[in-house]
C-alpha cells in the first residue's frame, strides 16, 4: 500500500472522550478529515453539538453522547452507543482531562482525587470498555503530557501524577493486548498547545515557559493532530506501547 494511504482511516470508527473544546475537538476532526466516522464524547453536550457540526460538515458521520468519563457506567454507554450507531470502535483517544495547579499544603483529597477520577481512572474506564469490543487492528491512544515525566512551574501534583500514571497505563495495556487482541496501545505527550485549559494559567506563565522549549513557542493543534493520526492508524502498525512527545523539544531541555 502506498505510504501516506497508511495513514488514512476510511471505513474506521473513533471515540474521541473530551471532544466539546480544546484539543479533543481538534483531533475528532482531524480523525474526520483522515477518513473515520466519529463518536465524541464529553459532559456539555451543547459544545459537542459544534465539534459535531465540524465533523459532519466533512461527510462523516457523528454520534454525540453525553458523559463523565470518572463514572464507569457512563463510559460502558459511550461505547454501546458507539458500537449500536456506528457499528463498531476501531480507534479510542482518551483525551478527556483536567489540570488543577494547588500547592501541595493546601490541595484537599477531594480535589487530587478528581483528577486522578478524570485524567487516569476515566482512562481506564474507557479503554477498559473498548477493549472488550475492538477487533484485532484497534488503536488505543492515551493523552498524557510532559508534565508525567518533567515538571512545570506550577504546583501540580495531581496533574503530574495522573499523568505519570497515563505513561504505566499504556505500557500495561500494550503488554497485555497489543499480541493476545491485537490492540496497540501509545501515548501522546503534548508540550504546550492553546486550549481551554491553558487559558486559566497565571499571566505571563506561558511565556515564561517558553524558555524551557527549544521550538522557541506553543504547538499548533494541527501538529498534535498529525501525531495522533499516525498512532491511530496502520501507519504505526509496528509501534505500541510508547509514548509520543509533542513538545517542541521541551523534554531534551
Ligand atoms: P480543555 O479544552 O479544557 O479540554 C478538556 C476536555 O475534557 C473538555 O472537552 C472537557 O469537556 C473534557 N472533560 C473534562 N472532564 C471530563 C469528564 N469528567 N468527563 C468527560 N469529559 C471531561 O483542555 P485541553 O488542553 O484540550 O486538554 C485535552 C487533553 O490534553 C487533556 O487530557 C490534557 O491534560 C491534555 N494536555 C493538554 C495540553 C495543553 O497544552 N493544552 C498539554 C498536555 C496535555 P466537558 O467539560 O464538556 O466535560
Amino acid at each position: 500500500m502506498p505510504v501516506l494511504d497508511r495513514f488514512r482511516l476510511d471505513g474506521k470508527v473513533a471515540v474521541v472522550t473530551g471532544a466539546s473544546s480544546g484539543l479533543g475537538a481538534a483531533f475528532a476532526v482531524g480523525l474526520a478529515e483522515a477518513g473515520a466516522d466519529v463518536v465524541i464524547a464529553a459532559r456539555r453536550a451543547d459544545r459537542l453539538k459544534g465539534t459535531a457540526s465540524q465533523v459532519e460538515a466533512l461527510g462523516r458521520r457523528c454520534v454525540a453522547v453525553t458523559a463523565d468519563v470518572s463514572l464507569p457506567d457512563d463510559c460502558t454507554r459511550v461505547v454501546a452507543e458507539a458500537v449500536d450507531g456506528l457499528g463498531k470502535v476501531d480507534i479510542l483517544v482518551n483525551n478527556a482531562g483536567v489540570g488543577t495547579a494547588v500547592p501541595a499544603t493546601r490541595e484537599t483529597p477531594d480535589e487530587f482525587r478528581r483528577v486522578i477520577d478524570v485524567n487516569l481512572n476515566g482512562s481506564y474506564w474507557m479503554a477498559q470498555a473498548c477493549g472488550r469490543v475492538m477487533k484485532p487492528g484497534s488503536s488505543i491512544v492515551n493523552i498524557g503530557s510532559v508534565l508525567g515525566q518533567t515538571t512545570g512551574a506550577l504546583p501540580q501534583a495531581a496533574y503530574a501524577s495522573s499523568k505519570a500514571a497515563i505513561i504505566g497505563l499504556t505500557r500495561d495495556l500494550a503488554a497485555q493486548w497489543t499480541g493476545r487482541k491485537g490492540i496497540r496501545v501509545n501515548a501522546l505527550a503534548p508540550g504546550f498547545f492553546p486550549s481551554e485549559m491553558t487559558e486559566q494559567y497565571p499571566d505571563g506563565y506561558l511565556d515564561a515557559m517558553m524558555i524551557r522549549v527549544p521550538a522557541g513557542r506553543a504547538g499548533d493543534p494541527e501538529e498534535l493532530v498529525a501525531a495522533l493520526v499516525f498512532l491511530a492508524s496502520d501507519a504505526a502498525s509496528y509501534v505500541t506501547g510508547i509514548v509520543l512527545p509533542v513538545d517542541g523539544g521541551m523534554l531534551t531541555t
